[in-house]
């Protein structure tokens, strides 16, 4: 069970971890008591076991999660995570998470989360194929284009989509766009989503450096986690002239002060399956290049990577949180007092959502030559 914190917070998981932020935010607002009553608890949760035969033949059965928090907005919306460390817990964090991201950026979407308990690299893409297909329906009695729109998120991308959305498809006897998004531009995905969360955590910090009154000129930049949300968020931040001088995924970082071509350290990535060993680069751990000074970090990865052990030694000066919950309640207050300006992950990385609403809503037509555009 993902735990977080000391000793004594040693059976705290996530998800009593979100609960504790929202009692603090209802706190700060005076939210009305049974409206709190209400946000506390997901709205319906169900937990399916996917049995897929692996390609040597054997079955092995895996575990899978679709939490919906909240609809009062409107329908569920949510990515699906395939990652080793899922548990029921996260999920009910990440799905009340993006019920506050939805109300924040004001698109008509209540919260909703599902995963996969599995690690993605090690199974074959047949299999991937085999166990989304299986997935897909065991949740399928719940989604759908007005009740709950899954989309892409941690080990999930495009092609994941398109397996969900024919499956979908299949069972109601017609293609259904609208139930989910991030799906391939052929099939009506929408151009630019797949940068769509990067390009909003880019605006979003643009927008703060505005507020703090510099440029972001040779501004330095530290990203953990190279995959959609880190690799975009660099690639797209050199354009803008930030000198991206360390990056990460889960084997390792690599660290140069005088900066990285980060479509360079992509191709590296694609080719090596890591950022480890770039060249002319010093190879860092994940811990340090938290720690390491810069103007702006970009955690892109796990939960729960900034917290009261590592919040006292960061040294950047602005954080944009592209992943969901990077930071713990007790390190934003340290961070708070340090002084580091807090880009929190509801509007940092609600780009993505906002675009996959521009996708669902083009999604009730049907899919034309002009898909997307
Ligand atoms: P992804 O699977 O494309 O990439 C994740 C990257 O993080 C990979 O490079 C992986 O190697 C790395 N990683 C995994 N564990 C790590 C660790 N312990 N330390 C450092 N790196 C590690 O996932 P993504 O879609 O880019 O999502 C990243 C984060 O952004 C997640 O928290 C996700 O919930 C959040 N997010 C994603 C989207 C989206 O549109 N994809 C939208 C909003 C929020």
């Amino acid at each position: 069970m993902a735990t977080v914190g000391t000793k004594e917070k040693a059976k705290e998981t996530v998800w009593d971890v979100a609960l504790r932020q929202l009692e603090e935010t209802a706190r700060r607002i005076n939210l009305e008591a049974g409206i709190l009553e209400i946000l506390k608890v997901p709205r319906r949760t169900l937990v399916v076991s996917v049995p897929i035969r692996r390609d040597e033949g054997q079955i092995e059965v895996f575990t899978g999660y679709r939490v919906q928090h909240n609809f009062t907005r409107g329908p569920a919306k949510g990515g699906i995570r395939y990652h080793p460390d899922v548990t029921l817990d996260l999920v009910k964090a990440l799905a009340m998470w993006m019920t506050w991201k939805c109300a924040l950026v004001n698109i008509p979407y209540g919260g909703a989360k599902g995963a996969v308990t599995c690690n993605p690299k090690e199974l074959s893409q047949k299999e991937l194929e085999r166990l989304t297909r299986r997935y897909t329906a065991g949740i399928l009695p719940i989604i759908g284009p007005e009740k709950d729109i899954p989309a892409p998120d941690m080990g999930t991308n495009a092609q994941v989509m398109a397996w969900i959305m024919d499956t979908y498809s299949i069972d109601q006897g017609y293609t259904v766009p609208a139930v989910v998004t991030g799906k391939p531009v052929a099939v009506g995905g929408s151009l630019g989503r797949d940068k769509a969360t990067a390009r909003g955590c880019l605006f979003t910090v643009m927008d703060a450096a505005k507020k703090l009154d510099f440029t972001l000129e040779d501004k330095t930049m530290v990203v953990q986690g190279y995959g959609n949300v880190g690799r975009n968020m660099a690639e797209l931040s050199t354009a803008r002239g930030c000198r991206i001088i360390a990056a990460s995924d889960s084997r390792g970082g690599v660290y140069s002060k005088k900066g990285i071509d980060p479509f360079a350290l992509s191709k590296h990535k694609q080719e090596t399956g890591s950022v480890v060993d770039f060249p002319e680069t010093d190879n860092i751990t994940n811990e340090e290049l938290l720690e390491l000074k810069c103007d702006i970090l970009v955690p892109a990865a796990l939960g729960h990577q900034i917290n009261e052990r590592n919040a006292p030694r960061l040294k950047a000066k602005m954080i944009a949180e592209g992943a969901n919950g990077p930071t713990t309640p007790e390190a934003d207050e340290i961070l708070d007092h340090s002084g580091i300006f807090v880009i929190p992950d509801i509007l940092a990385n609600a780009g993505g959502v906002t675009v996959s609403y521009f996708e669902w809503c083009r999604g009730f037509r049907p899919i034309s030559g002009v898909s997307g555009r």
